[in-house]
């Protein structure tokens, strides 16, 4: 098999380059573990800033996303006793919408199939050969058993945290960071119309929780839980209960509705880094090259933003111009970590421990956001996103 674009993973980061780059005419075959079913269902990330939302309309992904998702002004951020209303609109003039990941997920699907895009899934013991020579390809073992070798000018990395791509770049080469932070997320999906018009981000002694939602009917929420939670400690009352107690049910006469749930599962938080983003013909985008913890909903943001700089980067490649390619690591990772920055702050200001004076900082630093517009705009723009190619 021979293509121009080799792309090993076929999550969002994956799906969209290869939707850019066939819109400049550059071919690319999109390679996966998984079935595209698994792929479409797994419950992930809800939140799209502004610079997303432009991306994806821009390039003809935008109509459903305009029909049924849900733009958002801004978040709630409370703490016992006190709940604040942010308003981005306001403060910096830019918003989010809610739509999910599955959404995200099943819209560059359903556009890859239209255009005939080559999405080959469920493949094993896949393999990068030849990264720094302008010939690499990408070896597998395909649904049937067979082996098979996929030749590119380029193979681009899209195969998120536990892929290849990242481990392909030699260790004398390759630098990481990573931080595992001290609690983890439960989080359940619920079809329960949601109790608030917008996402609520409340810090209590008990732990962190979030009420977000992705439709009228279908509410998602998460509790801070210690690591090594296990989920069969955790039946329905007890959440429901965590959930009320940390959301403020009855404060200000405000409820919180509960309902069937659906799906729960515990997500680990980490942040992690690994740059250069490229070696030699290999560029790694996405998941594959940076994890953060969700609390500032920057995970999916960021692949579509290293997607949005690489595709012009390889279709100018490929037509022989290198610049943009040679400036894609160092101008990608400017805002890798600017977003690592904001994921580890919003994370450590809203997930209580058992030190007294850090809860006082935390406290501190909440009530200086909620009450100077200098602290409100600077988590405004950072959470509706910079745009791209900051
Ligand atoms: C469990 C989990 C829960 C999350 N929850 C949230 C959340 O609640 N809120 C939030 O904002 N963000 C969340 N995120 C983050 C967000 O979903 C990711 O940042 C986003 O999916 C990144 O997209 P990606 O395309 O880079 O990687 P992925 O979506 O991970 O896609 C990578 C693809 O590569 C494939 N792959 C892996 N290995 C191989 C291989 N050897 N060969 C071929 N293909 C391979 C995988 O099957 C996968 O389909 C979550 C992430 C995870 C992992």
């Amino acid at each position: 098999m021979r293509t121009q674009v080799a792309i090993i993973g076929a999550g969002p980061a994956g799906v969209l380059l290869s939707h850019l780059l066939a819109a400049e005419g550059v071919d690319s075959v999109v390679l996966d573990t998984r079935s595209e079913e698994y792929v479409a269902s797994r419950i992930r990330a809800g939140i799209l800033e502004q610079s997303t939302v432009d991306l994806l309309r821009d390039v003809g992904l935008g109509e459903r996303l305009g029909r049924e998702g849900d733009r958002h002004r801004g978040i709630h951020l409370q703490w016992p006793g006190e709940r604040h209303h942010l308003d981005f609109v306001d403060l910096v003039g830019r918003s989010v919408w809610v739509y999910g990941q599955t959404e995200v997920q099943k819209d560059l699907v359903d556009a890859a199939h239209a255009r005939g895009q080559q999405l080959v899934h469920e493949v094993s013991d896949t393999a990068l050969h030849d990264l720094a020579t302008d010939r690499p390809s990408v070896t597998f073992t395909d649904a049937d058993g067979v082996p098979q070798r996929l030749e590119a000018d380029v193979v681009a990395g899209c195969d998120g945290s536990f892929g290849p791509s990242r481990g392909a770049v030699p260790e004398g080469v390759r630098r990481t960071w990573a931080r595992t932070y001290p609690y983890s997320w439960l989080g359940i999906l619920a079809d329960v119309a949601p109790s608030t018009d917008e996402l609520i981000y409340a810090w209590h002694p008990d732990g962190f929780a979030l009420h977000s939602m992705r439709s009228s009917t279908v509410s998602r929420f998460y509790l801070q839980v210690p690591n090594g939670t296990d989920l069969a400690d955790w039946p329905d009352d007890r959440i429901w209960d965590g959930l009320a107690t940390r959301l403020g049910h009855g404060q200000d006469g405000w409820r919180l509705a509960t309902g069937a749930i659906t799906d729960r599962s515990v997500l680990p938080m980490r942040s992690f880094v690994q740059q250069p983003m490229r070696h030699g013909r290999l560029f790694l985008a996405g998941d594959a090259a940076h994890i953060v913890p969700p609390t500032g909903a920057k995970g999916l943001n960021l692949a579509v933003a290293d997607v949005a700089l690489l595709a012009p980067a390889l279709v100018a490649l490929l037509a022989g111009d290198h610049a943009l390619a040679d400036a894609y690591s160092a101008t990608a990772l400017r805002r890798v970590w600017r977003c690592t920055h904001f994921s580890w702050w919003m994370t450590t200001m809203l997930h209580a421990g058992d030190d007294p004076f850090d809860r006082e900082l935390q406290l501190a630093q909440l009530r200086w956001v909620v009450s100077s517009e200098a602290g409100a705009a600077g988590l405004a723009e950072n959470y509706a996103g910079l745009p791209i190619g900051f």
